[in-house]
């Protein structure tokens, strides 16, 4: 049923209920963390909707997860009743998805178009690196991914860049011939990337003034949270979105949308992703009549916590001064531990959680443990394996990056559209079926040759009809009665071998023409293809995992299917390359892991990096490796800006926590396989002694000798560690919180929280 106004604003205080109340000029929230800002986006949108100043079809709410989303439209839901169930509560990204699907025709795209992950993506740069002779020695494809992604944030197309690339520089000169091969090769493949979404949709509503209005009348009220982690491209689309002056089609009859959001500039941590603060902090320039809105109170954390992250935030520069304060009381202590290693550092907070837990009834559910970078999860996750304490990794390697899931949806991918060349090649010969790098390059050259799809040419060589797509307008269709060209150069065997994988796909699309279920596709084609009957014959436990997690993604197709019985393989596809990390919370904490013996289900310690905790909120929260080095991260130290963002995520990571803040630290560090001795981190240093409380403040001695790090060298040395370490020295810090972008809902990226299933340090090493 749905809320009087009066009610929802029982609950607020006077700020956030003039937040909530405000009418008529466009909104920002500029507050502390755990203010209530996500709160108050919630009870307003509850409230437009129950004085009946909007309906729900005219409500588009931007959250920065699928989490989120799923939250805030469940709260909602509950304060205004099933009403909420026709607003768009979504991210970015799947906003967008949902606007190019809908309008694919005027945005020149084909409706079955595949989204490719970060991963897919780097692989056909990788492709199309190698095709131009670049040496990905010297210019790595992974360094043309960064850079086209940044260029896709701040909407530079291939050809404005190619005019603008200082053809002197090499790398510049190569990145201009890349981006736009790797374009054409995206159109050809019908395939757009994450950053592609974003800027198709506002080249979309600005290149269509009308389409661009059509969607101003549909989202009168437009609500952004998160703001200050927005990037150029996704400030234009909000713009778009809301119309007004300097946007397409301005001066047009229809008054701008009501925009509110909410953001905090201190909690800006996805500047390598082009998120910029300028956004948050010149909104008041951008949009003159705006109404700006502070929060002082803080109702998540105690004295003790908003002291010390307000003490590491304040020695930022060029930020605005902010209050906080929270009527909460000093409440506990914050426990500092020095630890001789980081196996130490892991065994210390794995005791701490069961005393907790004995002493004041701390459920495992209650408890995150946050790192800097992913690497830092394998020694906690020892220990935790260990001394079977439940836990799940939030991030790292992801359910849907181990190669059997990839692979799994590589064949679901190729089924459902045959020109995608990336997952088709990806499959050619997976499992092993005799069609190695030589096959690939003849159909590769067919392809080529006539100007068709990979799948096209695998067709050709089967001396079959082309494979149609479902919707093939304006395709490569060849002229009936025409034979198709011969490809020429395969043996006798792999041309064998190659029908009968152009068969197995055409049984595939048979069945998916049937309409049968995407469960049953998915079944079909890792038995057909052989794959799972490899997996079961291979005496590797690894094989066995991953047979155990074709069937987590078999259920997870099975859940789709019940859940939606009209949703095609197209809108599985879409969810699963776009969950995110944060999808693998359990949707209710303490709802699952419930152990064998039946007891009463506590939930599991949740693992993560700082990145994927914006947003949320633990009663007990450990703070981990606070080094310099480690936290602040290596790579900022001798930079100001970048050292600005570690401080920011400093504050993100200390003022998740309500009741209970740890911060902890190892004296020496096994790092790219040596140990290291580390330096506490400047952050330590900066709280306030007297809300301190170190239960153990320097290392043993044998420890700060350095080297004999005792049986945790071992480990470090031993099976689960070389393939870590040259992740750490890869710079690959920008991955580390990095996360993907989401879209649907929360189901499809749930990781099983059973301690069987959970992923062992050795799958994550390996992948
Ligand atoms: P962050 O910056 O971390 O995103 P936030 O500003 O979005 O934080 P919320 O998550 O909305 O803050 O709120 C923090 C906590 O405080 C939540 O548990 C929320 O329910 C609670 N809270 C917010 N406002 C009030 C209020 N007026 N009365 C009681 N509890 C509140
Ligand atoms: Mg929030």
């Amino acid at each position: 049923g749905g809320a009087e106004p009066e009610e929802l604003l029982a609950g607020l205080n006077p700020a956030q209920a003039q937040a909530v109340t405000h009418a008529g000029s466009p909104l920002l929230i500029i507050a502390g963390a755990g203010s209530g800002k996500t709160r108050v986006l919630t009870h307003r949108i509850a409230y437009l909707l129950a004085t009946g100043r909007a309906r729900p079809g005219e409500i588009l709410a931007i959250t920065f997860t699928n989490k989120a989303a799923a939250e805030m439209r469940e709260r909602v839901t509950d304060l205004v009743g099933p009403a909420g169930g026709r607003m768009w509560v979504s991210t970015f990204h799947s906003a967008c998805v949902r606007i190019l699907r809908r309008e694919h025709e005027a945005a020149g795209l084909r409706s079955t178009f595949s989204i490719y992950d970060a991963a897919d993506s780097q692989r056909l740069i990788t492709m199309v690196v190698r095709e131009l002779g670049i040496d990905p020695k010297r210019f790595t494809p992974k360094t043309f991914a960064h850079r086209i992604s940044d260029l896709k944030n701040e909407l530079v197309t291939p050809a404005a860049f190619a005019e603008h690339a200082v053809v002197t520089n090499p790398l510049e000169r190569h990145l201009a011939e890349v981006y736009r091969a790797y374009q054409a090769r995206l159109a050809a493949a019908n395939a757009l990337d994450f950053d592609d979404l974003i800027m198709r949709t506002v080249d979309l509503l600005r290149s269509r003034p009308s389409l661009a209005e059509t969607y101003r009348r549909r989202f009168r009220h437009v609500l952004v949270d998160e703001y200050q982690d927005t990037n150029h491209a996704q400030y234009v689309l909000v713009r778009e979105l809301v119309g007004g002056p300097g946007t397409s089609g301005a001066g047009a009859t229809l008054p701008p949308g009501e925009l509110t959001v909410v953001g905090d500039s201190d909690q800006s941590i996805y500047a390598f992703r082009g998120a910029t603060i300028r956004n948050i902090e010149e909104f008041e320039q951008d949009y003159p009549q705006a109404r700006t809105i502070v929060l002082e109170q803080n109702y998540r954390s105690t004295q003790n916590i908003l002291s010390a992250a307000n003490a590491v935030i304040a020695r930022n520069s060029g930020r605005r001064e902010k209050n906080l304060w929270t009527a909460l009381g000093d409440g506990e202590a914050i426990t500092g531990y020095v630890a001789d290693s980081e196996h130490d550092e892991a065994r210390w907070i794995s005791a701490e959680i069961d005393r907790l837990a004995d002493a004041h009834g701390v459920r495992p559910s209650d408890v995150a443990v946050f790192y800097r970078t992913n690497a830092q999860s394998r020694a906690l996750e020892e220990v935790f394996l260990r001394s079977g304490q439940p836990y799940k990794v939030v991030g790292g390697t992801r359910f849907y990056e181990r190669r059997e899931i990839k692979d799994a949806v590589a064949y679901l991918r190729a089924v459902d559209n045959p020109d995608d060349d990336v997952n088709l090649r990806r499959i050619l010969n997976v499992p092993k079926r005799g069609l190695g790098e030589r096959a690939e390059a003849v159909l590769a050259e067919h392809a080529a040759r006539y100007s068709v799809s990979f799948g096209t040419a695998v067709a050709d060589a089967a001396g079959a009809p082309r494979p149609s797509p479902t919707d093939r307008a304006g395709q490569d269709a060849q002229a009936p009665g025409s034979e198709p060209p011969a490809v020429e150069g395969l043996s006798t065997r792999a041309r064998t071998q190659v029908t009968a994988f152009h068969e197995l796909l055409a049984g595939l699309r048979h069945q998916l023409a049937d309409g049968d279920g995407v469960a049953d596709i998915l079944d079909s084609a890792l038995d057909a293809s052989g794959y799972l009957a490899e997996l079961r014959a291979s005496d590797d436990p690894q094989d066995a995992t991953r047979v155990e997690n074709l069937a987590e993604l078999h259920s997870v197709a099975a859940d789709f299917q019940a859940a939606n019985p009209e949703g095609t393989l197209a809108d599985f596809l879409e969810r699963v390359s776009l969950v995110a990390d944060s999808d693998q919370l359990p949707a209710a904490p303490g709802t699952d892991g419930a152990d064998e013996a039946g007891q009463e289900p506590t939930g599991q310690v949740t693992l993560m990096t700082v990145h994927t905790a914006k947003g949320l909120e633990f009663p007990v929260v450990f703070v981990t490796g606070l080094e310099d080095g480690t936290f602040p991260h290596a790579r900022s130290l001798a930079e100001d800006t970048e050292l600005a963002e570690e401080r920011r995520l400093a504050y993100v990571a200390l003022t998740r926590a309500r009741e209970r803040l740890y911060v902890t630290r190892a004296a020496v560090r096994s790092s790219w396989g040596a140990a290291t001795a580390m330096p506490a981190s400047r952050f330590l240093d900066d709280i306030p002694s007297e809300t301190m409380d170190w239960k153990r403040l320097t290392a043993s001695t044998e420890a700060l000798r350095g080297g004999s790090t005792g049986w945790g060298a071992g480990w470090g040395e031993g099976g689960f560690g070389s393939g870590r370490a040259a992740n750490r020295r890869g710079g690959a810090t920008e991955e580390d919180g990095d996360f993907a972008p989401a879209i649907g809902s929360g189901r499809a990226g749930r990781r099983t929280g059973r301690l069987g299933r959970v992923e062992t340090p050795k799958d994550r090493a390996e992948a």
